[in-house]
């Protein structure tokens, strides 16, 4: 373990729980929106691992996880150490919504660095430098600290009501033949991890979506392609809202993990809580079907539950309840899997999603970036 672990104020100590705060956004009335930071040290020297949470403020289950986890009695068996940040969106959280509200127009998770000294940045066209926003620059101060310290990271979101819990599997970039190589040990030990932690695992886009969408300045994208640190995304059932049975599994899942890299002893946890997804294929998520026309869902299906290309998942309806469009409303999907998630809402636009399937993904997630 890297001795002497300091993040901002918080100073780590063997066989204790510190607490303190990372330097965040400079408010124009004075003062800064820190970070809050925990680090939970064990006695004896070993791994160091990452577990943040709430970069989007509507997203609590990752920050109940951390809570419950963080305790006594895991340091005095740990080796190593926990790093956590229950909310790397303070601003967002304050007010329960998504974005920080002195960045209203960026995905904040979108803001981690897409370059560091391990690993050059995505070459593009050449183009005007852009001043970095506040937000991005605390990012940018914290990753240094993570590629520092971290031996992994897991990053803790939410998706939708009543949505499966999952891990997302991310696509690992290589520059080239050689770098593959070095790619595909880490994608191995990646495979570990997410098997370590025992949910459902979902691929990420593993195609050119997957830079398209910025995935890569993710916090786990970030940290596990630019740094290439094991890292990965965690998506803990619905935003706003906690549910205790999700925050049990995630807190086995995280144990799980730190016996993977020798953190904790003993067998692993089972995970009961949670329904869990293990098809004999990997599955990759998607949005589908999408409202042909705009109107009033109601669903047929809910998350977990197998569908059948050609089934019905729904019926769309106009605000008098009178179907619409072709099959006498019904919305049918075009593709086996499984539902993730539940579009939340009933009224929906036309070309909005209305479901979140899991379905089979035989691409390879080594890619060239
Ligand atoms: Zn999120």
């Amino acid at each position: 373990m890297k001795t002497g672990l300091r993040i901002g104020t918080a100073q780590g100590r063997a066989g204790e729980i510190t607490y303190g705060t990372f330097e965040g956004v400079q408010m124009p009335t004075g003062s800064s929106d820190d970070l809050p930071v925990i680090i939970a040290q064990g006695k004896r020297e070993g791994p160091v691992l990452w577990v943040t949470a709430s970069i989007h403020g509507n997203e609590y289950t990752g920050i109940s996880a951390i809570h419950r986890l963080i305790t006594p009695a895991l340091v005095s068996d740990l080796r190593g150490a926990v790093i956590a940040i229950p909310t790397l969106n303070p601003a967002g959280l304050r007010v329960g919504e998504r974005r920080a509200y002195y960045l209203k127009n960026q995905d904040p998770n979108r803001l981690f660095p897409a370059g560091s000294k391990k690993v050059p940045s995505l070459v593009g066209l050449p183009s005007d430098p852009e001043p970095i926003s506040a937000l991005e620059n605390v990012y940018k101060h914290l990753f240094e600290k993570m590629v520092e310290t971290a031996d992994y990271l897991i990053d803790l979101h939410n998706y939708s009501l009543n949505s499966l819990p999952f891990s997302f599997r991310d696509p690992i970039g290589y520059a080239d033949e050689h770098d593959k190589a070095t790619a595909r040990q880490l994608q191995t030990v990646m495979d570990g991890v997410l098997k370590a932690f025992g949910h459902t695992i979902i691929n990420e886009y593993a195609t050119a979506d997957y830079l398209k969408r910025n995935l890569h300045r993710s916090v786990s994208g970030s940290v596990l392609n630019m740094a290439r640190i094991p890292a990965f995304t965690v998506e803990l059932g619905g935003y706003l809202s906690v549910d205790p049975a999700i925050v049990a599994a995630c807190c086995a899942g995280i144990r799980n993990v730190m016996r993977f890299g020798g953190m904790l002893e003993g067998p692993m946890e089972p995970i009961t809580d949670i329904n869990i997804l293990t098809p004999s294929y990997p599955i990759r998520r998607i949005q589908h079907p999408y409202a042909p026309q705009s109107g009033i869902m109601s669903h047929f299906v809910k998350s977990g539950d197998p569908v059948k290309r050609g089934e019905a998942i729904g019926r769309l309806t106009d605000i008098w309840g009178r179907p619409i469009g072709v099959n006498d409303g019904l919305i049918k999907t075009e593709h086996d899997g499984y539902v993730l998630g539940v579009s939340q809402g009933a009224a929906f636009y036309q070309g909005e999603s209305l479901l979140s399937l899991a379905i089979r993904d035989d691409t390879d997630l080594l890619v060239p970036f």
